[in-house]
């Protein structure tokens, strides 16, 4: 059943994009996995097609585009790969920072360019010593003149490679107390004096993805390059961060269909003992049990995402959602895996690639346990 969210008009975009990728992204796919980058041309060809971003204005070169297209896209990437993830967060998560908390100037001068395609952005909040206690991060940003200089190091950061405009989250005040009260976001630019990439991380799946260290020594970002006031970085980010957490789990229940769609197919086609292996009653529990979870997801987030396009506050739900779609993704993969037997490991099935790509989503955008957290902080408890 389609959701309520999406229209005519949807539909046909799906088939336009999904078109696109068949052409541009799927045949390329294995060989992005195997060199560990998605090109920028793939970046500049999506820009050029109306497909990064298309929610902006249009005065800034968007197409006024409302969140069920984001839903569309994100749930194509998807399929595609959770590779594609990248795409996802220039898209949904870090632009809109922009676009939110951005200057005249700053939306002028960077919106056209993330909807082409010609800048590549990021997010930078990890650091070798802090993840999710993001308030305990160690990157500072010092005022000197008509400058901020920036010392610290950031890890994990997707994009790392490619990206031309990175959002770094810093202490402008190290000594605010509490602590997250001195955190504000600065507005990096590729040619930065002092800013240098590390290495390209190598991982267990999302092999197409490019995950870096990012390194600041005295790196001159101009002051002009402050997005939002000094010090309200921390709020920011709890404000941004429901839709991310909501693409997370997008992505997750779209990789639970398709490896559903995947294991069905193939039990299907498989024989053992004289018979589809289908057809034994507790492989066909096993896929009656997977479908109903997955069912109960798509229910759940389909609600979400109705509720967020509303300008409603899903904080909680998006935490519930987030945590139990991702580890409902998880078993699934597991599941999938083992109805494939043998041939489930070999790379030349896709379930292996999917299998581990998906214990990631459970980590990213805020483990499943600060999830918890948060839900229970709402619980009153
Ligand atoms: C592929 C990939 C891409 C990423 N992309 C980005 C990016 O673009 N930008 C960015 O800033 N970051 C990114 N990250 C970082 C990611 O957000 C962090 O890894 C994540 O927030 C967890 O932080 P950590 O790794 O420091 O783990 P830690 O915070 O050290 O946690 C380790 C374990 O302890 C648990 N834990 C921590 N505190 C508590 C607590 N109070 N109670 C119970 N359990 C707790 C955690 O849940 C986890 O299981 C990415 C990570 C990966 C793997």
């Amino acid at each position: 059943m389609t959701a309520r969210y999406i229209r005519e008009e949807h539909h046909i975009f799906r088939d336009a994009f999904r078109k696109f990728l068949e052409k541009e992204a799927y045949p390329y796919f294995d060989e992005w996995e195997k060199q560990g980058i998605i090109p920028r041309e793939f970046w500049r060809k999506m820009g050029e097609q109306g497909f990064l971003c298309p929610w902006v204005d249009e005065q800034y070169g968007g197409l006024n585009a409302d969140f069920a297209y984001s839903v569309v896209i994100n749930e194509e990437l998807e399929k595609v790969g959770s590779s594609m993830v990248g795409i996802s967060l220039h898209n949904d998560i870090v632009v809109p920072y922009l676009a939110e908390y951005g200057t005249e100037e700053q939306k002028r001068k960077w919106l056209p360019k993330c909807i082409s395609g010609e800048i590549i952005t990021a997010i930078a909040m990890t650091e070798p010593g802090a993840g999710s206690d993001l308030a305990g991060i160690a990157t500072t940003a010092v005022r000197d003149g008509d400058y901020y200089i920036v010392n610290g190091q950031k890890t994990f950061i997707t994009n790392g490679i490619h990206a031309d405009l990175i959002i770094v989250v810093c202490k402008t005040d190290p000594k605010a107390i509490p602590p997250h009260k001195g955190i504000s976001l600065l507005i990096v630019e590729r040619d930065t004096p002092g800013f240098t990439r590390g290495r390209k991380l190598e991982k267990v799946g999302l092999h197409a993805q490019d995950t870096a260290e990012l390194f600041f020594t005295d790196a001159k970002v101009p002051a002009e390059n402050l997005l939002g006031e000094e010090g309200k970085g921390f709020y920011y980010l709890m404000e941004k961060l429901q839709q991310e957490r909501l693409i997370v789990a997008i992505a997750a229940q779209t990789a639970a269909e398709v490896i559903f769609r995947l294991t069905k197919y193939y039990v299907k086609e498989r024989t053992a003992f004289g018979k589809k292996i289908s057809q034994f009653q507790t492989v066909q529990f096993r896929l009656a049990e997977m479908a109903t979870e997955i069912e109960l997801g798509r229910t759940f987030l389909d609600d979400l995402i109705e509720l967020h396009m509303k300008g409603e506050n899903i904080v909680t739900k998006v935490s519930m959602a987030k945590w139990w779609i991702t580890e409902m993704a998880k078993r699934v993969a597991a599941e999938s895996m083992q109805l494939h037997g043998g041939y489930g490991y070999m790379e030349e099935y896709e379930i292996a690639r999917r299998y581990r790509d998906i214990p990631v989503s459970a980590i990213y955008a805020g483990t499943n346990e600060v999830m918890k957290m948060i839900i229970a902080k709402n619980l009153e408890l």
